[in-house]
């Protein structure tokens, strides 16, 4: 396979994802989320466009199992704001209609709506992120507005499609406050998936010199006791409490929530959204 290739979460122990494939229509990102996992890939938030990438996608369809559902995207996003004018995403979309294949679309950005047309002909769910309102344009500077995003969110749901509520990562200190009013101005999605904020060296560099005066906090926080594999987590308790945080949210709502790579138990019957799909159609 080419640009088709099997979800490993950076190899987590902690996943509970089903299987599936990933595929990133544009290599990088350029929303430059300074807590982004990604950036260790070389000049990942200049955005590249991949070569004929439509066809190859088309010529990897052909190898995969098609019960298996695809994931776009998981280390991009789909939808950057050269997509509008480029239609890359909009093409491989048409494609996939046509091979059957059963879509998770992950997103920051309103452009999905765009393509609510094609979605809502594809057996697909739609994830969209909010992690915060009152600091988004410090944390996701380059992506867009959340309201954008709510908007989005709405659009998708008129037309049937499943949307998923990402509120991830919960940043202690920062956002946490603010998770309750971002499940109530989504309580309308069908699912909501979160986690609490990982680091990895060069991402805590960039989050505390954005936030300067939580630096010492931080540092106690995301101990070496508290690593797992390449990132370091925070204490147990602590994530717990910012979980169960939105999971009760969600729960007074009536809307099912997980959690994302935490190793903590959750009701919904998946993280990802993927028992939306089978509901769908
Ligand atoms: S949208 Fe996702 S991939 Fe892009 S910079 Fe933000 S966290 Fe990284």
């Amino acid at each position: 396979m080419d640009v088709l290739r099997p979800f490993d979460p950076w190899k987590s122990k902690l996943c509970t994802c089903m299987p599936k494939y990933s595929f990133n229509p544009y290599t990088g990102c350029s929303h430059r989320c300074i807590y982004c996992y990604a950036t260790y890939i070389p000049r990942f938030y200049q955005l590249r466009k991949k070569r004929r990438v439509v066809l190859r996608l088309e010529r990897d369809l052909n190898k995969v199992d098609l019960k298996i559902p695809v994931s776009m995207s998981n280390s991009s996003d789909p939808y950057p704001p050269v997509e509008k004018k480029e239609k890359i995403t909009r093409n491989c979309l048409k494609v996939m209609k046509d091979y059957g294949v059963k879509l998770l679309v992950v997103t920051k950005s309103d452009i999905v709506a765009r393509d609510a047309d094609l979605l809502s002909e594809i057996n697909s769910c739609v994830s969209i992120t909010i992690t915060s309102f009152r600091l988004s344009r410090l944390l996701e500077p380059d992506a867009p507005d959340p309201e954008k995003r709510i908007a989005a969110m709405k659009e998708l749901k008129d037309r049937s499609i499943p949307v998923v509520l990402r509120l991830d990562p919960v940043l202690p200190l920062l956002t946490e406050s603010e998770v309750e009013e971002i499940v109530d101005r989504c309580d309308f999605v069908d699912h909501v998936v979160t986690s609490t904020l990982k680091l990895k060296n060069d991402s805590f560099k960039r989050v505390v010199r954005t936030f300067p005066h939580i630096e010492k906090q931080y540092r106690k926080l995301y101990s070496r006791e508290n690593r797992t594999g390449s990132y370091y987590y925070l204490p147990e308790k602590i994530r717990r409490e910012i979980l169960f945080k939105v999971e009760e949210a969600c729960s007074e709502r009536g809307i099912s929530c997980a959690f994302c790579r935490e190793g903590f138990e959750f009701k919904a019957e998946s993280c990802d959204g993927q028992h939306l799909l089978r509901k769908y159609k």
